[in-house]
């Protein structure tokens, strides 16, 4: 009988009725369903753990027979099952090891004194002395021939249960179809893998055979890498895909020759940093392209990134375009404003500025010539929101934004149009999630500091003394200087042990009396928000408390110290952020954690920023503590569609996964050709895959 991975479980003969029905009431349909449900660990059955003398951090897996069962009842309706196994050996019994389930009396039918069991879990030594395992999975092994041929005596492979699909059913039933499917029904979906050299002589077939039964954990390994290697390349050919639907979309070149831009260089009182200029010309040859731009600019805080974006805006403008920059928050529009309007009001460019909170009134042409529209607008996602004064957006910028989806792109798009799009993220993101989560994107990278930034000294401390803490901050007062105290929440709370920038803003206020603190949180309007920016930032108020909303971008020179409280409560890419908040002017500045010590592990986590100021290390970092959905500001812990692949350890294969898909894509841009016919049903749709971001 031939089938293939297409074919329907219900349809193949050597599955009995009953395994198919109770298959398909697990949402198993059809052979690839079936075949890419993958074990979630392994037992090594031909060698079991050692029979356990006492407890054992580890989970064991034993292979005894039940030498008794008991059902005991307390109170009314409570019950719990204790089966005894003991294994017998050369030297006679063993201590008995009691498997114990409660609330499970209908568990008692199942196990009979004689019957032979596979038991995995921890065993841990109860009051009474005995060993036992609490809720162990297990096996009853009924002594059937088949018994020995799949479920004992190899490595078998333990699958993540699936409702009313029991496991050694679900088990034989892999084990039943990869003995009867053909590896001619399985065939590669990698290229061959050239200088992968760890994958030489691999196939698919084999791959499939051995994660789930192989001979070696070694041979699992290797089909795990070159099954996760196969999921990369399947979501790189997605992306790239992805990518090439933008490009074909109308846009237009959009940049000047250039004069504006010498002009303002020539304003400059200081040198561009080479990745400055490296970042600009990658922008504008992006800008100068008949397809529009679609690039991520990543950079570490203070690393300049404003500057890429004011520079590429004036390419855009002086070829006759309207050019956008879009700010997470109205703080940011309005800093951004001041700033680019300091920078080209001399050039006599019209800018104007529009955030939710200020509507029509807003809008503020600089020079105002009657009704020309402005060249460069600069605000919150309002600006998107039609509006008269957005005539001809040729290029649109947004600032510190990390999920920049295919949807808010589709929403840039005008009469089929799409304007040339430079998105620059926040913090630096390791290269594995930017190859995969932002993998349509092209990238370009600040790797460099502006020359004479004085490192920022940063220091854990385990619940400080707090009449030190204020010393320290009066003796910064005094030299003239800011500071910010951050908290993690906006009001007290009483299940979380935390501070709250509110309560704690009552208190600082009473150590630090005689200087000026303001409050600042998520929750102020955005009027009074703007009203204590402004006054910190002319230095009227020493200190500022704060929740995380002065996370991003806030640029204040004089500011030099930044407090964090339950340190531990945020994340080290957004410590590493909020650190960036300091260190911007002349002054030495600091960064001080304050850790509530009762965690050393995440002390430890915290000491990795006083390590290391390198932002694209402490994101490496990040991704190794906290995993990837973290980051990616997601749920889930990875890319949906990964089911073997991990982030976290498999950033080689993310990097062989993209090589070999442009490959393929460039060879044939829409994977006509006969020998790429079988990848066609693996491009997922634009729309599913906006999902990924
Ligand atoms: P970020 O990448 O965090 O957005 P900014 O663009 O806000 O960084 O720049 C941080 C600070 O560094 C600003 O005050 C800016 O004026 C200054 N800056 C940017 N580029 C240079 C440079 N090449 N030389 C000196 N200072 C610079
Ligand atoms: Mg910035």
């Amino acid at each position: 009988m031939t089938f293939d991975l297409s074919s329907r479980l219900a349809d193949l003969a050597f599955l009995d009725a009953r395994t198919q029905k109770v298959l398909a009431s697990g949402g198993f349909v059809t052979v690839q369903q079936l075949l890419l449900h993958f074990p979630f660990r392994w037992e090594d059955r031909r060698q079991f753990s050692a029979w356990p003398h006492g407890e054992d951090k580890e989970p064991l897996c034993l292979h005894g027979n039940v030498t008794d069962t008991q059902l005991k009842r307390f109170g009314y309706k409570k019950a719990f099952v204790e089966i005894t196994i003991d294994r017998e050996s050369a030297a006679g019994l063993s201590e008995p090891v009691v498997l114990r389930f409660f609330n499970a009396a209908w568990l008692y039918k199942q196990f009979a004194a004689g019957q032979e069991v596979v038991a995995y879990g921890k065993v841990k030594c109860a009051k009474n002395g005995r060993l036992v395992i609490d809720h162990p999975e297990y096996e009853i092994l009924d002594g059937d021939p088949e018994d020995v041929r799949i479920h004992m005596r190899r490595i078998v492979p333990v699958y993540r249960a699936r409702e009313g699909v029991p496991q050694k059913q679900l088990r034989r039933a892999m084990f039943l179809l990869l003995e009867n499917l053909s590896d001619a029904a399985l065939p590669d979906v990698l290229p061959p893998p050239s200088d992968a050299g760890d994958f030489a002589g691999q196939s698919r077939a084999f791959a499939l055979r051995r994660i789930h039964f192989p001979e070696s954990m070694e041979q699992m390994e290797a089909a795990r890498r070159y099954l996760a290697l196969e999921e990369f390349f399947v979501l790189q050919l997605n992306v790239l895909r992805r990518r090439q639907d933008w490009q074909a979309l109308a846009g237009e070149p959009r940049c000047g020759n250039g004069d504006l831009y010498a002009q303002w260089r020539a304003l400059l009182p200081f040198a561009l940093t080479g990745a400055q200029e490296r970042s600009i010309s990658e922008v504008r040859a992006d800008l100068a392209k008949p397809c529009a731009m679609n690039r991520m600019l990543q950079g570490d805080v203070g690393s300049g990134k404003t500057f890429v974006a004011l520079a590429a805006m004036l390419f855009a403008v002086e070829s006759g375009c309207q050019a956008a920059l879009m700010a997470p928050t109205q703080i940011l529009a309005e800093q951004h404003y001041l700033n680019f309007r300091r920078w080209l009001e001399p050039l006599g460019l019209r800018i104007a500025l529009r955030t939710g909170a200020r509507k029509e009134d807003s809008f503020l042409p600089l020079l105002s010539e009657g009704s020309d529209a402005p060249q460069i607008l600069i605000g919150t996602h309002a600006l998107l929101s039609g509006d008269a004064a957005v005539t001809d957006l040729g290029f649109v910028v947004i600032d510190e934004q990390h999920k920049f989806g295919v949807e808010q792109r589709a929403k840039l798009v005008r009469q089929g149009r799409a304007p040339h799009v430079l998105v620059m993220t926040a913090t630096p993101i390791p290269r594995t999630l930017t190859l995969t989560a932002y993998g349509d994107l092209d990238v370009s990278v600040l790797d460099e500091v502006p020359a004479g930034r004085q490192p920022i000294f940063t220091a854990v401390r385990e619940e400080p003394d707090t009449a030190q803490v204020a010393g320290f901050l009066k003796e910064q007062f005094a030299a003239g200087r800011q500071a910010f105290l951050v908290f993690p929440l906006v009001e007290e709370s009483e299940t979380l042990q935390v501070r709250s920038a509110t309560v704690e803003f009552e208190k600082w206020k009473k150590r630090l009396a005689g200087h000026e603190l303001a409050l600042i949180h998520g929750r102020v309007s955005g009027e009074e928000k703007e009203a204590v920016m402004a006054k910190f930032r002319s230095g009227q108020t020493n200190a500022l408390c704060a929740t995380s909303v002065i996370e991003v971008g806030v640029d204040i020179p004089n500011a030099t110290v930044m407090i964090v409280f339950d340190a531990e409560r945020f994340g080290l890419a957004q410590l590493h952020q909020l650190r960036g908040r300091v260190g911007r002017g002349e002054h030495k500045s600091y960064c001080i954690l304050v850790a509530s010590g009762k965690n050393p592990e995440a002390v430890d986590r915290l000491r990795t920023l006083e390590k290391t100021t390198d932002g694209f290390a402490v994101a490496e970092a990040d991704l190794l503590l906290r995993g990837p959905g973290d980051i990616l500001g997601t749920a889930q812990s990875g890319l949906p569609g990964l089911r073997l692949g991990d982030l976290v350890r498999d950033g080689k294969l993310v990097r062989t996964a993209r090589r070999l898909a442009s490959v393929t894509i460039e060879n044939d841009p829409t994977l006509t050709k006969p020998e790429n016919a079988r990848l066609l049903p693996l491009l997922i749709s634009s729309e599913s895959l906006s999902a990924l971001s």
